[in-house]
């Protein structure tokens, strides 16, 4: 016998009874972003390496140890996506949107993204992110318009004890002095991992990044970015928070929330679930001011978030029901010489609007019964020769148990009738 083959590890099979849940969270995120005025934006899986590299940073983990990169048979270096912003800016520039309709220029997407990363609860190699970006707008009520409406979406999926944590980036104005007073901390300041060491003087800002404790500690004492705004930033963050508040989101400003990106400005936001321990973001985004440029296009300010789909799906755990939707109707089919009979009657029914489906396999009465059962069907149509010859077939409504003959030229109706 052949070897069973199993899917490489960090990347997982999204069965049936799973599969509902997912779609249940698509279809929550295309409600909530169209209503918000937004428009779906489809990109490749797979990208020149540069598209990643000029938006995330060299220095980046993501960068230097987690991309899947490969060179194609042409001698192209590609990349599966690490993430989505970086193609959406490209497609973004490349189609000049901005050219094309009123600013700001709303856009989500989802889909697969790829990261060479430890497989652990809720995180795959393979995962699906949903994300937004606009385009084309630097106003505060933008950036509280799409805080809100990511904690509307996570509200309407079930999700509570939800808490955003907010931080200002600054930007090119005052950034540069706060990275000079961060480095003259770091200078002076011990503890850090070998890691960190290597940022202090490539990318010190990158060190709040740091998952370890010793370099948490270390910088609790460090000068924050937020105490070093210059007055436009400060004026921008106020607003933001203040929006967000009169907007009913609980926000907490976390002074050390500082986004791995090298391409985050002004504002920057994270939420947590209480429901998943250490590892509890289940989303977050950023204003991307600068980005728009390094990818040759116009002065464009941006923002936007992007939410893991298997961290949502774990942190709602049974508060989503993925049970497979049950079927309208299921045809036994008594004598085996009739499925062409059976086919032709599903045909009529799905086309009336009618879920239904039949035995393929020649099963016997009983067991078909089991499986009409296990479709969790609510009706059960009993194909029989004598009965259909005289143009009857019997309908057994499983909830009930009560069953009536009703005439095939009419069973459409009948059906429907029975499931009201
Ligand atoms: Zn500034
Ligand atoms: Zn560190």
């Amino acid at each position: 016998m052949a070897d069973i083959m199993k899917a490489p590890r960090g990347t997982r099979d999204i069965l049936p009874g799973e599969s509902e849940r997912w779609e249940l969270l698509n279809n929550v995120a295309q409600e909530i972003f169209g209503r918000y005025g937004y428009s779906r934006i489809v990109t490749p899986t797979f990208e020149l390496t540069d598209v990643f590299q000029r938006a995330i940073g060299q220095e980046s983990e993501i960068v230097q140890k987690q991309m899947y990169t490969f060179q194609d048979k042409g001698g192209r270096s590609l990349t599966l996506r690490p993430e989505g912003t970086a193609s959406v800016v490209r497609a973004y520039v490349e189609h000049n949107l901005g050219a094309s309709g009123p600013l700001p220029v709303k856009l989500y997407y989802g889909g697969q993204m790829f990261r060479y990363e430890r497989p652990q609860a809720g995180r795959y190699r393979e995962f699906w992110q949903l994300g937004v970006e606009v385009l084309g707008s630097d106003d505060p009520t933008l950036d509280a318009e799409v805080i809100s409406m990511l904690n509307e979406f996570y509200e309407t999926l079930g999700l509570k004890g939800l808490v955003t944590l907010i931080n200002s980036m600054g930007c090119p104005e005052c950034r540069p002095a706060y990275i000079k007073l961060l480095s003259d901390f770091l200078d002076s300041a011990e503890g850090l991992c070998p890691e960190c060491e290597g940022r202090r003087k490539t990318n010190p800002l990158r060190i709040f990044d740091c998952k370890q404790p010793g370099c948490h500690e270390t910088l609790k004492d460090a000068p924050k970015i937020s105490d070093n705004l210059c007055e436009s930033c400060e004026r921008h963050f106020g607003s933001v928070k203040e929006l967000l508040a009169d907007a009913g989101v609980q926000t907490e400003h976390d002074e050390m929330l500082v986004r791995g990106f090298d391409y985050y400005q002004r504002t920057t936001f994270e939420v947590q679930s209480g429901n998943l321990g250490a590892q509890n973001a289940i989303g977050g985004g950023g204003r991307y001011d600068g980005l728009v440029e390094q990818y040759g296009g116009p002065p464009t300010p941006a923002i936007g978030f992007a939410v893991g789909c298997e961290r949502i799906l774990l942190a709602l755990g049974d508060n989503i029901k993925g049970e497979v939707a049950g079927l309208d109707v299921f045809i036994v089919v008594i004598d085996h010489t009739m499925r062409k009979d059976a086919f032709r009657i599903a045909r009529t029914l799905r086309a009336a609007g009618i879920s239904c489906d039949m035995d393929f396999t020649g099963r016997s009465v009983k067991s078909q019964m089991k499986q009409a059962n296990k479709r969790a069907a609510k009706s059960v149509l009993f194909l029989g020769p004598d009965e259909f010859e005289q143009g009857k077939i019997k309908l057994r409504n499983m909830e009930s148990g009560d069953e009536t003959e009703v005439s095939t030229d009419s069973l459409a109706g009948a059906v429907k009738g029975m499931l009201v």
